[in-house]
C-alpha cells in the first residue's frame, strides 16, 4: 500500500515524483511506456532539439541544450539519466486501465495487477488520445489519413497533395517541412494569429485563462492555442512559397479530395490532421470527476498560476500536465504542487 501512485512519468510524473522524493512520502511511478522519455520518445525524427520550442528545467535537473540531434533521442536520454540519478521508483511498462474507490483508499488496476494507494497523482499527458475531428465522408477517402503522432517527416511526401489540417504549432511545423518538398494546402477552423515573439507575460496570460476553464469544470484548451503562432526562421522557405495561406475548413471528404460548402473541390492524396490532442484521463471515470460542464474542475492550492492540480471532487486526486499545466515548464511546477498537496492531505488524515 502506497501513500501516493503517481501514473505516468512523463516531465510532470518525474517533477511529482522527484518532490515525493523529499518530502519522504512512499510511492510508486506506474508508466505505460516500455523505456524513459514520455511522449518525447515518439515523436518524429526529423524535430530536433533546435525546433522543440523550449523544455524546461526537471527540479534539480537541467534541461538538454538547444541543437540539431534529435529531439526523440536527446530528452529520452535525459529522463532516464535523470529517473537513475534521482533514484525514482518508476515501474514500466504498466498501462493503467482503471482507479477505483475502496472506501478511503483508492486500487490502481494494470491487467491482472492492482496497488492500492491513499492517493493519486496522474500524469498521463495527451498523446496516447490524438483527435482527429468528425467530417462527412471520411471512411471514404482513398489516400492516406495520418495524424501528428504518425508523422513520418518530409520526404514521405514527395509528389503527393498533402493537404494540411489545424492551426497550431504542430501544423505550422509541419508545413514548414513538406512545402519546400511537395504541394500543401493549409486548413483552418479559424484564421491563424500570428505573433512577433513571446513575452512571459503573453504566457502567464495564456495559462491564466486556460487555468480559468479548468476550475470552472470545462474541458482545458491548450495553451499554444491562446499564444497565438510564430513563424520561425526553419518556415520561412514554406512561407515565400505561400504555405500558409489558410484555407476554412471544407464541408466533406470524398474519395480522392475535399470539397468546399460552395462547392469547390481541392484533390489531394494525404490528408495530415494536425488536430491535437485530448487528456488521457478515461482510466479515472470510475471516480466520476467529469462534471456537467465536460471537463474535470480543479482547484489551486495556491495563488500562483499553473497550480491547479487538485480535483475539486475529490482532494484524494491530483492531475499535473493537464490544462494550465500542459508545458514542460507547466509540468514542473504542478509537479511540485501536487506533491505538496498531498502532504497536506496525509498529514490532515493523520491527524
Ligand atoms: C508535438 C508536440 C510538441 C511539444 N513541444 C513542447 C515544447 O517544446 N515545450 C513544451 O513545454 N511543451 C511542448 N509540448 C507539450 C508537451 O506535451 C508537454 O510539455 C510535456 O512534454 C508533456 O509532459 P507530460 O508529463 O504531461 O506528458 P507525457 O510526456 O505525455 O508523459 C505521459 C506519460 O504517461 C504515460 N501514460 C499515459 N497513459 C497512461 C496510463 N493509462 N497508465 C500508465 N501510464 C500512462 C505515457 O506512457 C507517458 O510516458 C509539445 C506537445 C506536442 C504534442
Amino acid at each position: 500500500m502506497y501513500e501516493a501512485i503517481v501514473i505516468g512519468a512523463g516531465q510532470a510524473g518525474l517533477s511529482a515524483s522527484y518532490h515525493l522524493q523529499r518530502l519522504g512520502i512512499n510511492h510508486v511511478v506506474l508508466d505505460a511506456n516500455p523505456a524513459p522519455g514520455g511522449a518525447w520518445q515518439h515523436r518524429w525524427d526529423s524535430l530536433s532539439m533546435d525546433d522543440v520550442h523550449g523544455v524546461a528545467d526537471l527540479p534539480d535537473g537541467p534541461a538538454p541544450g538547444k541543437s540539431s540531434d534529435r529531439a526523440n533521442t536527446v530528452l529520452p536520454t535525459w529522463f532516464g539519466d535523470y529517473e537513475r540519478e534521482h533514484d525514482l521508483p518508476v515501474v514500466r511498462p504498466v498501462r493503467v486501465d482503471a482507479v477505483t474507490n475502496d472506501g478511503e483508499l483508492l486500487v490502481v488496476h494494470a491487467g491482472n495487477r492492482t496497488w492500492t494507494t491513499r492517493t493519486i497523482i496522474n500524469a498521463t499527458g495527451t498523446w496516447s488520445r490524438p483527435f482527429v475531428p468528425f467530417y462527412p465522408g471520411a471512411s471514404t477517402f482513398q489516400g492516406e489519413q495520418l495524424h501528428t503522432v504518425d508523422y513520418p517527416g518530409p520526404e514521405h511526401f514527395h509528389g503527393k497533395r498533402v493537404l494540411v489540417v489545424g492551426g497550431g504549432a504542430s501544423a505550422v511545423q509541419f508545413l514548414g517541412e513538406i512545402a519546400p518538398v511537395t504541394d500543401t494546402v493549409w486548413v483552418t477552423r479559424r484564421p491563424p494569429v500570428w505573433r512577433d515573439g513571446f513575452d512571459s507575460e503573453l504566457g502567464r496570460k495564456a495559462i491564466s485563462l486556460v487555468e480559468e476553464r479548468v476550475r470552472r469544470g470545462l474541458p482545458p484548451a491548450s495553451v499554444v492555442s491562446v499564444t497565438g503562432l510564430a513563424l520561425r526562421p526553419q518556415e520561412r522557405l514554406a512561407e515565400s512559397l505561400g504555405a500558409y495561406e489558410r484555407r476554412p475548413m471544407f464541408a466533406r471528404i470524398e474519395p480522392d479530395g475535399v470539397r468546399w460548402a460552395s462547392g469547390e473541390f481541392e484533390k489531394v492524396d494525404v490528408i495530415l490532421w494536425a488536430t491535437g490532442f485530448r487528456p488521457a484521463v478515461d482510466h479515472l471515470a470510475p471516480l466520476g470527476l467529469r462534471g456537467s460542464e465536460g471537463g474535470i474542475a480543479l482547484r489551486t492550492t495556491g495563488h500562483d498560476v499553473q497550480t491547479a492540480v487538485t480535483a475539486a471532487q475529490d482532494p484524494r486526486i491530483q492531475l499535473v500536465g493537464y490544462g494550465p499545466s500542459a508545458s514542460t515548464i507547466g509540468g514542473n511546477r504542478a509537479g511540485r504542487a501536487a506533491a505538496t498537496a498531498v502532504a497536506r492531505f496525509l498529514e490532515a488524515q493523520a491527524a
